[in-house]
């Protein structure tokens, strides 16, 4: 699936292709940092298909404690997370849904890092709304 996107304040925009099979939620708690929100939600890309189309990511680099270190990319001027990929030798990108245009027909269909997912974020059906 083709899909396009962009941070919030216009600086980096990008386009891919997706597997929308693969869009996932992580609730591990490195992913609320760092989304700033409960849980973040993503799909993945090959790397050869994900392209920037304009202006160029910072990188955060997160070491696990396993180790494993990944490339945060996001933009240095508005904060939008834009995707994360392996620091070295990087096949996939997983691209960030918040800021992927096509979002609302990705639905997420499988969740990670369960064991520290924030309870109350797990059903907000019956929260008061506003439009
Ligand atoms: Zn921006
Ligand atoms: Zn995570």
């Amino acid at each position: 699936m083709k899909i396009e996107g962009n941070c919030h304040c216009g600086a980096i925009a990008y386009e891919a292709i997706v597997d929308p099979q693969k869009a996932s939620l992580c609730h591990c708690a490195d992913c609320q940092t760092l989304s700033g929100a409960p849980f973040r939600a993503s799909v993945p890309a090959a790397s050869a298909d994900f392209h920037i189309l304009r202006g160029q990511p910072k990188i955060y680099i997160k070491t696990a404690t396993s180790g494993a270190r990944r490339a945060q990319a996001f933009c240095a001027d508005c904060g939008t997370p834009i995707y994360a990929t392996a620091a070295e030798n990087s096949t996939q990108y997983n691209v960030r849904l918040g800021a992927v245009a096509q979002r609302a027909q990705i639905p997420a269909l499988r969740q990670s890092w369960c064991s520290s997912a924030l309870a109350w974020a797990q059903n907000i059906t019956g929260l008061p709304e506003s439009p």
